[in-house]
């Protein structure tokens, strides 16, 4: 069975990050949506809301038949990859800012098991641009964010800039 991790931070899901898991369902036998505690980034919501809002969103695109499971990670990626008895880690590429920092992660995770190996999928043209941090700063100044993110997750988003 192909299983691939699908690490991120998703803070918060976008229909961006639903576009790959789309595609991905179609690759893979399972993909296992990995939450990642913080990493180096400084989360506007907690782990367990983000885990919640991933399947809020997975709920809202109809795609609960799909085997993918959603959870929270707090260890090296790599870890908790084998953990789950996969050998792919599964990343999104954007437009071209994405490709060093994808690169440079790729290549350190592949020295520290080369057994695992990364896989990429480029985004729909409709999402390449969209981040998490965009949405949050347009919801920040109560901008319309519906383009962006699953309706149950916008009702989340507008709770944390009350
Ligand atoms: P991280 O903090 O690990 O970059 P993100 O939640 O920002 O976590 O992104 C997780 C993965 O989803 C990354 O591989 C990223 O490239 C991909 N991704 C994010 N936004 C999009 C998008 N709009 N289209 C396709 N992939 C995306």
């Amino acid at each position: 069975m192909k299983v691939a991790v699908y690490p991120g931070t998703f803070d918060p899901v976008t229909y961006g990050h639903l576009d790959l898991l789309k595609r991905s369902v179609k690759l893979f036998d399972k993909i296992i949506v990995g939450v990642a505690e913080s990493g180096n980034k400084n989360c506007l919501f907690p782990l367990h809301e983000r885990v919640e809002m991933v399947k809020l969103a997975i709920k809202e695109e109809n795609m609960e038949s799909e085997n993918i499971e959603v959870k929270g990670f707090s260890n090296l990626l790599i870890d908790f990859v084998k953990e789950n008895d996969s050998k792919i880690i599964l990343r999104g590429l954007r437009a071209l800012s994405d490709f060093e920092f994808e690169f440079q992660n790729a290549i350190t995770n592949r020295k520290l098991d080369e057994k695992i190996e990364s896989v990429f999928i480029m985004t729909s043209e409709n999402y390449f641009y969209l981040t998490s941090s965009m949405v949050k700063e347009i919801a920040s100044f109560k901008g319309d964010i519906s383009l962006f993110v699953p309706k149950l997750v916008i009702k989340k988003i507008e709770g944390k800039f009350k």
